[in-house]
C-alpha cells in the first residue's frame, strides 16, 4: 500500500514535470486539469476551468466607487434615499449642500431605496466643528445595516461615554478595537464589509459578521453579531428577508456624510 502511494506520487511529479516542460517562459500554460482538488473546494489547483474574476475598474482616486459599486450619494440628488419620518413631525428630507447630506433632525432615519444583503459599504462621515452635547448627545447617527444592526456613528473625540458606544462600535456589543477619529468638523471614512445572517424559517443557520476599517485603521475583524444592536438590553435575532435597506440614523443631532457606495458581495 505505502508503496503505490510512493509510486503514485513519483508519476504524478512525472506528469507535472512534463506539463511544466511544455511551457516555456513565452508560452506559459493558462491552467491545469491534472493536479489535485483543493480540500473543501470543487477546484483542482490551478484549474484551467475555474471561472475567472470579473473585471472591475477601481476609482482613479482613493475612496472613489469603482465600477460596479451602487453609488448612493455623490452629493448631486438624494434619489437613492427615502426619509423614514419622525412621529409628530413633518414629512422632510435630509439638507443636500455642497456636496453632501446632513441629518434634518425629526426627518427620520435616511433608508436606501435599493436593498442590500453581503455587501461592501463605502461612506464618510462628519460631526459639527462647533461640539454641542457630551456622551451619546454628541453627533450621534449611525449606519443601520439592513436597517437594524448599527456601525455607530458618534463623535468621538475626548468624548467620554461607554466603550461600545463609541463610532466604529458594533453597538452595544464590540467596542472598536482603537478609536482613530478625527476632530470634530473633519472627515471620518468608513470601510464596511458586511456578511448578512441567513435564517432558515424562522431560526437562525448563519450570524452576521463584519468588519470595519475607519480611517484606514482597522476597528472591527470579522465580529460575529449576537443579533439586533438595540440600547440598554441584549440584542436577539429575529428572521428577515436575505436584503433589506440600508439607513442612516436620525438621532435628533446634525451629522454629515458624502461619498457613499456600496459593492453587492456574492460570498
Ligand atoms: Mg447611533
Amino acid at each position: 500500500m505505502k508503496r503505490r502511494a510512493i509510486l503514485s506520487s513519483v508519476l504524478a511529479g512525472t506528469a507535472a514535470f512534463a506539463q511544466e516542460k511544455k511551457s516555456s517562459r513565452f508560452n506559459q500554460a493558462t491552467g491545469y486539469s491534472d493536479t489535485p482538488i483543493i480540500p473543501f473546494q470543487r477546484w483542482k489547483v490551478h484549474d484551467i476551468d475555474r471561472p475567472k474574476p470579473t473585471v472591475v475598474t477601481p476609482a482613479s482616486e482613493a475612496g472613489g466607487a469603482p465600477s460596479d459599486a451602487i453609488v448612493l450619494l455623490d452629493g448631486k440628488n438624494l434619489s437613492h434615499w427615502t426619509f423614514a419620518g419622525k412621529k409628530g413631525k413633518p414629512k422632510m428630507d435630509w439638507k443636500l449642500e455642497n456636496g453632501y447630506m446632513e441629518v434634518t433632525p425629526g426627518a427620520g432615519d435616511a433608508r436606501t431605496n435599493e436593498a442590500f444583503g453581503d455587501m461592501q459599504l463605502h461612506l464618510e462621515w462628519s460631526p459639527p466643528a462647533e461640539i454641542s452635547g457630551d456622551s451619546q448627545w454628541r453627533a450621534n447617527s449611525g449606519v443601520m445595516i439592513m436597517g437594524m444592526y448599527e456601525i455607530q456613528v458618534l463623535d468621538s473625540y475626548n468624548n467620554f461615554t461607554y466603550a461600545d458606544g463609541q463610532a466604529g462600535a458594533v453597538y452595544g456589543q464590540y467596542p472598536p478595537l482603537v478609536n482613530p477619529v478625527r476632530k470634530p468638523g473633519e472627515w471620518n471614512v468608513y470601510d464596511i464589509i458586511w456578511e448578512a445572517p441567513r435564517f432558515v424559517g424562522k431560526d437562525l443557520a448563519k450570524p452576521a459578521f463584519v468588519s470595519v476599517i475607519f480611517n484606514g485603521v482597522v476597528v472591527q475583524h470579522r465580529k460575529e453579531l449576537i443579533g439586533r444592536t438595540p440600547h440598554r438590553v441584549v440584542g436577539t435575532y429575529e428572521a428577515h428577508a436575505p436584503e433589506l435597506p440600508l439607513s442612516l440614523q436620525d438621532h435628533d443631532v446634525t451629522v454629515r456624510y458624502r461619498n457613499i457606495w456600496a459593492r453587492k458581495l456574492t460570498l
